[in-house]
């Protein structure tokens, strides 16, 4: 295949569209190897504008996450401005809270840390590195894979710029994706949930957190639930995870605070401004988008799909940026591995991510049955305590699904693989125990009905 780019050379300009989490540690990594990059945003300097509303403020990141942002040196940093949770708090209708570990042994954590301090981390270290040039208050409005010409609507007007490279880290609703979603053979599917997303503040208490912040807290209600993360300065994120219908049916003040009293009775009072953030905070849409390609080539430039503009999932596993910053990684990591052709790195990087992709959207959606319903069955309870148990007797060789996704970087496509040869070699230790438990049981009968003859005689 030749050289991509607008004059088939090596050295094809480079853009980024969109400087998010993926954006910022794409443009970095880039520039490291000697790449210059231009990366466009739509919003202001997120570093000293107003936090778009209804974008959910923190973010649990783990094990893959930290390894991306190890490499470039914001893995303790990030981790020093982090909340750890050691495992999940179930809240009962009656206001019972229940702690389950995430680990075995009780020591591993997710970390809860700010959105933007973390966009705002990976925008300093980007910025730091020589050749990355930021835009922003540039939305990229159309791109012409003919030419490599990308419009950008501005506060001063329409502006164009060129590129032969274009890597689209412009989230789940890719303008840059749309450059290609009616060319032949890409294949595009996006599926919404049926239920959104509204965030509610739970803040301090007498400058204490109102809760537990070494958890992150689950109210599961069947259908649907409420989830809480910690903040640095000891309030909580609460989300709601529910249906259309459910939204809407709550229509005043009063309607909002007597649901809230029914169903979450131990959060209720916890929430001062409850109906305020309710009746004013948006609804975020949550889809699962699959789409295929995710490297295409025109005669004037190659473009790449990267984090959600490639693969948007759901968030009950806290995966999605983790999985967006494995794929800046393996961008890289093609680059080095192929002296820097870019044709040939960005085959490779779409080969070696979409599987596991694939992997994690499957586990994130079944992750939302098992968060807002499963947990509270006490068959699950009793599963994941033998399996915790089977950890312990048996360390590294079977591992739960939750670890092996949040606390280790095998590649997600291997897990449910993994979880299968566990499960099965399992119930074939159970099935040999119950045997020799069985066998145990004849010989004993046949001891003692043995006895008994002797007595007898
Ligand atoms: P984004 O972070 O969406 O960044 C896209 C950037 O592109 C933005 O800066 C945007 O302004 C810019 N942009 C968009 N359009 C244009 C345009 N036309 N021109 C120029 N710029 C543009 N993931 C986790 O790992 N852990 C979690 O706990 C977690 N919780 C979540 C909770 C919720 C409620 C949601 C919705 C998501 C959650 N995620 C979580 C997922 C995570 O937010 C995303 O996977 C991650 O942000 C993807 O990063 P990205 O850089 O690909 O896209």
């Amino acid at each position: 295949m030749p050289e991509i780019g607008v004059t088939g050379a090596l050295g094809a300009p480079v853009a980024i569209v969109g400087a998010g989490l993926a954006g910022c540690l794409l443009a970095t990594l880039l520039a490291r190897r000697g790449t210059e990059v231009t990366v466009y945003e739509r919003r202001d300097d997120p570093r000293v504008a107003v936090p778009e509303r209804g974008r959910s403020i923190n973010l649990a990141i783990s094990a893959r996450g930290l390894q991306a942002l190890d490499q470039v040196g914001l893995r303790e940093p990030s981790l020093s401005r982090a909340l750890p949770m050691h495992g999940r708090m179930v809240h009962g209708r009656d206001g019972q809270q229940s702690f389950r570990p995430y680990s075995a042994d009780g020591t591993q954590a997710i970390n809860s840390i700010s959105r933007t301090e973390l966009n705002a981390a990976l925008l300093d270290i980007s910025e730091r590195t020589s050749g990355v040039c930021f835009r922003f208050g540039h939305r990229l409005r159309e791109l012409d894979m003919a030419t490599g010409q990308m419009t950008f609507e501005t506060a001063a007007g329409q502006r164009t710029e060129r590129a032969g490279i274009v890597l689209a880290c412009d989230g789940a609703y890719s303008a840059a994706r749309r450059s290609v979603t009616f060319r032949q053979g890409f294949t595009f599917w996006q599926d919404y949930l049926e239920h959104g997303y509204k965030e509610l503040t739970m803040p301090a208490r007498d400058g204490q957190f109102a809760l537990d912040p070494d958890a992150l807290h689950i109210w599961p209600r069947g259908s649907s639930m409420m989830i809480a993360l910690p903040n640095l300065d000891r309030s909580f994120t609460c989300t709601l995870f529910w249906t259309g219908e459910e939204f809407a049916a709550l229509r005043g003040a009063e309607q909002v605070r007597e649901h809230f009293l029914r169903d979450y009775p131990d959060a209720a009072g916890l929430i001062p401004d409850l109906a305020g953030d309710y009746l004013n905070n948006p609804v975020g849409s949550l889809a699962t988008i699959r789409c295929w390609p995710w490297a295409h080539h025109g005669a004037g430039c190659a473009l790449a799909l990267v984090g959600d503009a490639a693969h948007a999932i759901v968030p009950f596993y806290g995966q999605g940026a983790n999985c967006a910053f494995e794929d800046c990684i393996e961008i890289d990591r093609c680059l080095a591995e192929t002296g820097g052709s870019w044709s040939a790195a960005l085959a490779a990087y779409e080969q070696r991510r979409k599987a596991n992709c694939d992997a994690i959207a499957d586990m994130a959606l079944d992750n939302f049955v098992e968060m807002r319903d499963r947990v509270n069955s006490p068959v699950f309870r009793a599963k994941t305590a033998a399996r915790h148990a089977l950890e312990r007797r048996l360390p590294g060789r079977y591992v739960s699904q939750y670890e092996l996704v949040s606390f280790t970087t095998m590649p997600y496509a291997q897990i449910p693989g993994r979880m299968r040869r566990q499960d099965r070699a399992t119930a074939l230790a159970v099935a040999g125990l119950a045997g020799a438990a069985a066998a145990l049981a004849g010989v004993a009968a046949a001891a003692a009905a043995g006895a008994a003859r002797r007595t007898r005689r």
